[in-house]
């Protein structure tokens, strides 16, 4: 039987942690929770949940401090952040700040829904191929799928999951231009876009700034102007070659 997946939910308002509570059970997750972003943080760390469900005003601590914080200490778990409506500003923030995904308050339950499913099986589908080993991406970057590592000049570049698999997924398809509704689909898993679109151009950008020399002018993930973005193929000859 597979084990049941948790979902810390850091949220200062006692009916929201409710209703997400009753929720996410419902839809067969354990939860955990906090109301202040310290207790989050703290339980972040010891507990190691599988998704976090993240309020950004909260006592004490800031939903964005804690997702920085987790991240600076190379913590990847995917964390959604619960954003109110009005703080348009806050969704691109948060990408920014290393969050995989954002949702907007008063949010519809379904929606929510999806987009955990949508992460934590993201998580569970990034499993390691087992005929893989460390494959070369080319131009001295490495992609290790049996530990989701990637290295650049045999430094370790810290990824997001969803920077992880945007990058794996790109360079699986060497030169193949994918849309961003495209990556929607793909890389994100949803059946709905919206302006979501954003969210892989702060994505990529994310991605350029770890793995390029140059992210301003990009040698791994390209741009066609108008079309969407491809993985360079000048860099994809070595692409799945194993380097034992
Ligand atoms: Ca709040």
């Amino acid at each position: 039987m597979e084990e049941r997946k948790r979902i810390l939910i850091v949220e200062d308002e006692k009916n929201i942690v409710d209703i997400l509570r009753f929720n996410m059970n419902r839809e067969g997750y354990d939860t955990l929770e906090a109301y202040d972003g310290e207790t989050g943080l703290a339980l972040a760390r010891r507990e190691k949940p599988d998704l976090i469900l993240l309020d950004v005003m909260l006592p004490k601590l800031i939903g964005f401090d804690v997702c920085r914080l987790l991240r600076a200490e190379g913590d990847n778990v995917p964390v959604i952040i619960l954003t109110a409506r009005e703080e348009e500003e806050d969704k691109v923030l948060g990408l920014e700040i290393g969050a995989d995904d954002y949702i907007t308050k008063p949010f519809s339950m379904r929606e929510l829904i999806a987009r955990v499913r949508a992460n934590i099986r993201r998580t569970a589908m990034s499993a390691p191929a087992p005929t893989e080993r460390g494959m070369s991406a080319g131009g001295g970057l490495v992609i290790d799928p049996e530990t989701n590592q990637v290295y650049k000049h045999g430094a370790l570049v810290e990824l997001t999951q969803r920077e992880y698999e945007l990058l794996t997924f790109l360079a699986s398809h060497p030169d193949k231009v994918f849309s961003r509704v495209d990556l929607m689909e793909q890389v994100w898993n949803y059946g709905f876009v919206g302006d979501d679109a954003r969210t892989v151009d702060v994505t990529v950008r994310r991605l350029r700034e770890k793995i390029e020399d140059d992210p301003g002018s990009p040698a791994y993930i390209l741009t066609r102007r108008g079309v969407g973005y491809y993985y360079s193929g000048s860099n994809s000859s070595a692409n799945h070659r194993p380097i034992n």
